[in-house]
């Protein structure tokens, strides 16, 4: 019972958070969270399909507030995109996460690189291409070990900038993923030209596998199209060994969800490195 009303306290902040009355709704509190060390980064393992080794990491940043606890990225990041507090955030993610991959790669357990999410008011940011090129130098971490993850609308999004933009970081190595794959509504015909390289099936069409026939034909076309693209695929929010036995079967590259492991923090995730073993 405990447990149910504190998840309704948890609800009710945070709608309140999002009315715009509430003075919270102005965000002071996400601009003092940086400060106050509120947020923090959560890393959660891609494994490969076949050897079920650890080989990136995704970071996923939390928000834990004094008084309302966790706040979920999915209502906060909105806020911050809202309230122009995007590019400040993107950029603290940035840096933490070279920061973590540097160290872990001194200690000789990095992973084969780590992949940020980038959303895509950040993106638009003029500065953006040049903040990533010195965020990987600060932190001496090269730029094949530096994924960013970009939801479909950026792609689809064909003006010049946006498209010089992608070239410019293609071409100093670091990878390019579409997040949430087949959550947007674009025609496939961007993937032709741009400098993709991984695509992220949305874990909607990994749910019902391997028992649902719509999602099994989604799957099975998604990881054709990306075989003749060149492309690999990451099938998120694998739940079950099922899941996973089908995906493996299916030719997906990488597995990533609960079944190999939630997000966790810093700490853990060094003895996971450590340890190497998901399951
Ligand atoms: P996303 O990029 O699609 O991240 C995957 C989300 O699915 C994460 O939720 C993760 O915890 C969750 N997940 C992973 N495996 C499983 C699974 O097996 N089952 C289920 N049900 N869920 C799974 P999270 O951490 O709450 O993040 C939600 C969204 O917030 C992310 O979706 C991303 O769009 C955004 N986000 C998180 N961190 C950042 C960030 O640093 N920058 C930006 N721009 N967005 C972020
Ligand atoms: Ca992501
Ligand atoms: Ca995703
Ligand atoms: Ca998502």
């Amino acid at each position: 019972a405990a447990k149910s009303r504190s998840a309704g306290q948890t609800r009710f902040y945070t709608e309140d958070l999002r009315s715009e009355n509430n003075p919270l709704a102005r965000l002071q509190g996400l601009r003092d969270a940086l400060s106050n060390h509120e947020l923090s980064l959560h890393f959660q393992p891609l494994v490969t399909a076949e050897s079920e080794q650890i080989h990136a990491l995704e970071v996923l940043l939390r928000w834990d507030h004094p008084v309302m606890g966790r706040i979920p990225p999915d209502q906060f990041i909105p806020l911050a995109e809202r309230h122009g507090l995007m590019e400040l955030l993107g950029q603290w993610v940035l840096e933490q996460a070279l920061k973590h991959y540097a160290t872990w790669q001194q200690q000789g357990i990095a992973p084969h690189h780590i992949a940020v999410n980038v959303s895509p008011l950040e993106f638009q940011s003029e500065n953006f291409v040049d903040n990533v090129r010195s965020a990987l130098k600060k932190h001496q971490v090269a730029a094949q070990c530096l994924e960013l993850e970009l939801t479909e609308g950026v792609f689809v999004q064909q003006d010049v900038e946006t498209l010089e933009k992608l070239d410019a970081l293609s071409h100093q190595g670091i990878q390019l993923a579409i997040d949430d794959f087949g959550t947007g509504y674009s025609s496939l015909a961007y993937l032709k030209h741009l400098p993709v390289h991984k695509l992220k099936l949305d874990r909607a069409f990994v749910k019902g596998l391997p028992v649902n026939e719509a999602d099994r034909a989604i799957v099975e076309s998604t990881l054709a199209l990306c075989r003749g693209l060149k492309m690999s695929v990451v099938a998120e929010g694998v739940e079950n060994q099922a899941q996973a036995d089908y995906l493996r079967r299916k030719g997906c590259d990488l597995l990533q969800g609960y079944y190999y492991g939630r997000p966790n923090d810093a700490q853990a995730t060094t003895q996971l490195l450590i340890q190497q073993k998901v399951r």
